[in-house]
């Protein structure tokens, strides 16, 4: 979290701040490279814990004890609504993250997210977007399926990028092993067709179709579990909706949409194909035939627009490369209009 790297926080304890989360968050910050100024509001120190705070000024990490005054540039407040308010007003200058009921999440889930979006001037405030992540699973019985090795790491990412540059983001997502990103709301969906039903529900102003959708499914899906009696086993199959087809051509088509790509080959021919078939704005392209991409947490990715531009990112982590798509999006949004 390179962003975060020498910036200043002025970590303000108020109230009775938990011991235990006021050093988590103090290592936090630490470690992803922010200087924090710890001021004990008065009375702190009685009740938070002399010891604790010593312990944690004697680690060698970038705290300081700091007067109320001290120069940053975010405020994070550990305290109640009261005292949130107190300190908003008595620092109205520096911006103020917004945190969870207290005690109730681990600062691990929200602080590095919420501390991002706050410095980032939330550039995409009040833009709806929708994110597809993961793969889709098909079912031809009640245990068995088709589907793809997608891990939803890239899409993931992209959520949590929009949802730092401050939009409101929904993520629609496939089966994953992931949580979901800190303020971003997750609709769980097996198959194409629940995936197809949540993209064209509602409309958005910008959408990143993430998702690898199985092309194919079974025709039938056969009632419970069937027995292994047969030597061999045919299946049709049928093609899938094609979402992102459908959605651009649908009265809910947002403003920007974005697709995907996954190519081994002629990766730029066949996006740009892409692009012009389903009349897109956008089209991330990545190579999955060096075995990247897939499940990795690293990717390298092509973007092209629909005016004929194209750039690269990576290789890179999938969040700094979703942090740069979500950029270049916005280069797309701002041509459009
Ligand atoms: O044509 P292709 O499957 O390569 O296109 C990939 C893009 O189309 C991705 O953005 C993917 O999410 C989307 N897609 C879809 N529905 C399908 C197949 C792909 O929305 N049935």
């Amino acid at each position: 979290m390179s962003l975060l790297n020498q910036r200043r926080v002025l970590l303000v304890l108020s109230d009775e701040p938990a011991a235990s989360e006021t050093v988590a968050i103090a290592r936090l910050l630490s470690g992803a490279g922010v200087r924090v100024g710890i001021h004990e509001a008065a009375g702190a120190a009685r009740w938070f814990g002399a010891a604790a705070l010593e312990q944690l000024f004697g680690e060698g990490l970038a705290l300081e004890r700091v007067a109320s005054s001290w120069e940053a540039d975010a405020l994070v407040v550990l305290g109640g609504a009261e005292a949130r308010r107190e300190w908003r007003a008595h620092r109205a200058e520096l911006p103020l993250v917004e945190t969870p009921e207290e005690g109730l999440v681990a600062a691990s889930r929200w602080l590095l997210p919420c501390l991002l979006r706050t410095l980032s001037g939330s550039p995409w405030k009040s833009r709806r977007l929708l994110v597809t992540a993961g793969p889709t699973v098909e079912h031809f019985d009640a245990v068995r399926f088709l589907s793809n090795p997608s891990s939803g790491k890239m899409g993931y990412a992209l959520a949590e990028a929009a949802w730092i540059a401050g939009a409101e983001v929904t993520l629609v997502s496939g089966p994953t092993a992931l949580d979901a990103p800190w303020g971003v709301r997750r609709l769980s969906v097996t198959s194409t067709e629940e995936m197809r039903e949540a993209v064209l529900a509602e409309r958005y102003d910008v959408v990143f179709m993430a998702a690898a959708v199985s092309d194919y499914r079974p025709v039938e899906r056969r009632v419970g579990k069937v027995k292994k009696g047969l030597e061999t086993w045919t299946l049709e199959m049928e093609r899938t909706p094609d979402i992102l087809a459908e959605l651009s051509a649908s009265v809910v088509r947002p403003e920007l949409l974005i697709g995907f790509a996954a190519e081994t080959h002629d990766i730029e021919r066949y996006a740009r194909e892409k692009l012009r078939a389903k009349s897109l704005d956008g089209i991330v392209a990545n190579d999955v035939g060096a075995g990247g991409a897939f499940g990795s947490d690293s990717n390298s990715v092509q973007c092209y627009d629909g005016a004929g531009g194209a750039v690269s990112f990576g290789p890179a982590a999938k969040r700094e490369i979703a942090a740069a798509v979500v950029a270049w999006a916005d280069g797309c949004l701002a041509r459009k209009r």
